[in-house]
Formats: structure tokens, sequence, C-alpha cells
């Protein structure tokens, strides 16, 4: 699989790395690594992202560079962190039917394995484990940017090394990126402790409308909110892992309304608790602790709906 995935790039010039919607950490980090890898490599890269890049983010270096470009001269495409086509975003969910070849990297275990190649490692905790493997294989030498890139897909996408998907090897490839030069503080303290005072407004009004219903906490942001608080739909990103620590939830639910009519729906729950398929019920997707998807509707109808699934997921894995 990595020979084959080696061969088609050996064979590129000019590479379009794309990015998942609404995206996090690891999306970005991995896409930031693979381009300055193979740029190293004497290749062309394109960055490609549907929606804009969260603030949170914006210290990585290079990260300016993704916008939403047209394919033009590419001749190979490389998707990271992508379980589905339409996590490309209205933008380039075409671009699986192209005849470009489509390299499909991701560890999800709800990925639908859309690419011509698709290099899908459930075990892995991160996409950027995937991509700190291929520079290993490629001989690629770690940089402080490169090492900080992939170091921050790894931090994010494990809550700072707590969910369970924390292997002993992630933190032994995370102690290889900080010898490279990546600082963890660094990342934290520009990824987790730089909010806006009005994202912090925000979740204020979103901590008062909490409710615990049995094992299930949730809460929500609507667009009143937002604008009470001069906060975006996405300033609450995050907040649901806040209320995933209240002692007697077992699952955090939380609805975001968004100003396009949709409803965002982010989904946490305890170890050992796998909350994936009320997300993969509502055409979503993610991992068993953090799953997400989004409706089309009022928050009056989707909320009944969601937590209505949501107990029964919880009482099928914990009956009463
Ligand atoms: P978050 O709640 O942080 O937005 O997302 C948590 C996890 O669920 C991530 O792994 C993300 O990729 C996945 N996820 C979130 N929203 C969606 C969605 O609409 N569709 C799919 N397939 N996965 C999603
Ligand atoms: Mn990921």
């Amino acid at each position: 699989m990595t020979r084959k995935l080696k061969r088609l790039i050996d064979r590129s010039r000019q590479v379009f790395i794309v990015a998942h919607v609404d995206p996090d950490g690891d999306t970005i980090g991995s896409a930031l690594g693979l381009a300055r890898s193979l740029r190293k490599m004497g290749k062309d890269c394109t960055l490609a992202c549907a929606d804009s890049v969260p603030d949170a983010l914006l210290f990585l270096p290079g990260v300016e560079e993704f916008g939403i470009p047209r394919l033009t001269d590419e001749d190979l495409i490389i998707a990271v962190d992508v379980s589905h086509p339409n996590r490309l975003g209205q933008a380039y969910r075409h671009l699986p039917s192209l005849d470009t070849p489509m390299v499909n990297i991701d560890h999800h275990f709800t990925n639908s394995m859309f690419g011509t190649i698709n290099l899908v490692r459930i075990e892995a905790t991160a996409t950027a484990e995937i991509i700190f493997d291929l520079l290993q294989e490629w001989e690629v030498l770690l940089d402080s940017v490169l090492a900080t890139h992939l170091l921050t897909g790894i931090v994010t996408d494990t809550q700072s090394f707590s969910t369970p998907s924390t292997t002993p090897r992630i933190l032994e490839v995370s102690s290889q990126l900080m010898k490279a030069g990546a600082s963890l503080t660094e990342i934290h303290e520009n990824y987790y402790k730089k909010r806006e005072v009005e994202t912090l407004h925000l979740w204020g009004r979103i901590l008062a409308e909490m409710q615990l219903d049995d094992q299930l906490v949730w809460s929500v942001s609507t667009l009143d909110m937002q604008s009470r608080s001069h906060a975006a739909p996405d300033d609450g990103d995050g907040i649901v892992n806040l209320l995933a620590t209240a002692r007697q939830a077992k699952a955090a639910i939380m609805f975001t309304e968004n100003e396009d009519g949709k409803i965002g729906i982010s989904i946490r729950s305890r170890p050992g608790v796998d909350i994936s398929p009320i997300a993969i019920h509502f055409g979503g997707g993610g991992h068993p602790q953090a799953a997400g998807t989004e409706l089309l509707g009022d928050l009056c109808e989707v909320i009944p709906k969601v937590l209505i699934k949501a107990k029964d997921v919880l009482n099928a894995h914990d009956p009463k």
C-alpha cells in the first residue's frame, strides 16, 4: 500500500492536499506536515479546505496558504483526516469522481474508502501519526516546523493525551517530535489558552443553558446567544469537552445553530462508552468517544430527535 503510494508520488509533480470541513488540528496539522515534506521531496503543493481555519490554529506556520482553490494542473489529490467525500465540503466533494488519482489518508473507522488508494489505519491515534510513519519510510528529515504541525494533530485529537486512543507508541512518536523541536507548551498556549473574551461570554451562556438528563448532559448555542456574545457559531467549539466533565454524565451533546439553517451536533463520552452510533444514525461519523454530524432543521425538532436516539444508545450500552 505505502509502496504504491510512493510510486504515485514519485510520478507526480503537483499535489493537491485537501483537509476536511470544520477543520480541526489533526486535518490542518497533517495537511501542513505533508505539504512541507512533499516540498522537501521536490513537489509543488496546493493546500485546500472548504472552510476557514479556526483562530486557535492560526499560529501554525504556513496555515495562511489554505484557501478554496480550483484544481488546475495538479496530478495527484491527497485527502487527510477525511472520512467521507461529504467531509470535503461542497467545493470538493466531486474530487473522488475525477480522473486524477486520489489518496485517502485517514484513521476514522467510519471511513468510506473513497480513494484510488486508501491508507486508512483505524488503530492510528491521529492522521498525523500516519503521516509521521510515512515520513520515516520516505526518510524525510524532521525539522521544528514539521514536528509542530504533526504534534498539533496528535495533541488536539487526543485532547492532550487523555483519550483512550492515547497509546504508549503515540507518546514515543510525540517524544521524537519534541526532540525535533516541537514545543508542547507553545501548542497548548496557542490552541487552548488564547480564547477571546467574547468566546468565554458565549461559553457562559452555553453553560447556563446546560441540562442534565439522566446520564446525558447537553446544551445549546443559538444564533441569539451568539449575537448577544458578539461571537460566531464556531466559538462554541470545544465546550462539549467541558460539558462532558459533568460527574453524573456518561455523554455530552452540544447543539449549535448556524446561519445556513443547519444544526451542528458534537458528541463526547467517557472512556468505554461508544457514542459514534448516535452520529452515524444521523448521517455523521467520528470516533467512539468523539463524534458529530449536522442536521437541517429547527433546534426544537432536532434536539428531541437526537436526545431520544442518544438515550437508546446509552441504555443499550448500560441497561437499567
Ligand atoms: P467535533 O465534535 O469535534 O466537531 O467532531 C468530533 C469527531 O466527529 C471528529 O473526528 C470529526 O471528524 C467527526 N465529525 C464531526 N462532524 C462530522 C460529520 O458531520 N460527519 C462525519 N462523518 N464526521 C463528523
Ligand atoms: Mn483525526
